[in-house]
């Protein structure tokens, strides 16, 4: 069975979908979302060789080596615009390392503009928002869930030729996490709080100049408050 925060990943793919799966270690997703038959074609991406052999093995231990592509590639290399994929699921890493794959990947030409983005970032997500709908990108669905004492966002975005103004506080928290306000994420501010206020008592405390930090942490203190 997949873990809580790939199974909410799987629940963004749209049914019928043609998925890449970046990094996708032991292709736990696109062999779950296959044997569902919610997928049509799976691509498998991996950049280290072991986590690849892993991906290929789980393939085809589940016969599925004709529906399931397994490339060694870094990032979006391993999609190519004839792969006619609709939907890129990227998880368990950085927020900051999945836009630079998102980035290298836009110049690189792998992307249409017409799939749908599947994020799951385990740290960085505002820095990905960012890049998000600074790309024209509209974030059509969030969630926060809890698994093994760990919190995890997960957002899929989409093209749209009118995207909404998201304030910096909305990319800062996830719109949609803003206005639902749930027990989880207020469990995972709460936490962060504490974290930040530690922080800024020891920026007070340096002796160099750390003027910009302190006023991007006072910022953030002042919104999570
Ligand atoms: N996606 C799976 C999940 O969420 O359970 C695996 C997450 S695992 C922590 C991250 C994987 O991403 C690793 O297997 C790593 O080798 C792979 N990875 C990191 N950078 C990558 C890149 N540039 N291209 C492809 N894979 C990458």
């Amino acid at each position: 069975d997949l873990s809580i925060r790939l199974q909410k990943a799987a629940e963004y793919v749209p049914q019928g979908a043609r998925l890449a799966d970046i990094g996708s270690d032991h292709a736990y997703l696109p062999v779950a979302l296959m044997l569902q038959n919610k997928i049509s074609y799976g691509i498998a991406g991996e950049v280290v060789a072991g986590p690849f052999k892993s991906a290929q093995k789980q393939v085809a231990k589940n016969g599925l080596e004709e529906k399931i592509d397994v490339r060694l590639a870094d990032g979006l290399e391993a999609v190519e615009l004839a792969d006619e994929i609709s939907a890129i699921t990227i998880c368990g890493m950085g927020g900051v390392l999945i836009r630079d794959i998102l980035q290298r990947g836009k110049e690189k030409n792998r992307l249409s503009g017409k799939e749908r983005l599947i994020l799951q970032p385990n740290v960085g997500e505002p820095q990905l928002r960012h890049w998000l709908v600074a790309e024209g990108y509209k974030i059509i669905e969030e969630t926060i869930v809890a698994e093994n004492h760990k919190i995890y966002e997960v957002l899929a975005a989409e093209k749209a030729s009118t995207t909404p103004e998201y304030t910096e506080k909305e990319l800062f928290f996830g719109p949609i996490l803003l206005q639902e306000h749930s027990p989880i994420f207020i469990e995972k501010w709460q936490h962060k709080l504490a974290k930040s206020e530690k922080i800024l008592a020891s920026l007070h405390q340096s002796d160099q100049d750390v003027a910009d930090k302190i006023q991007a942490v006072s910022q953030e203190i002042e919104w999570i408050k």
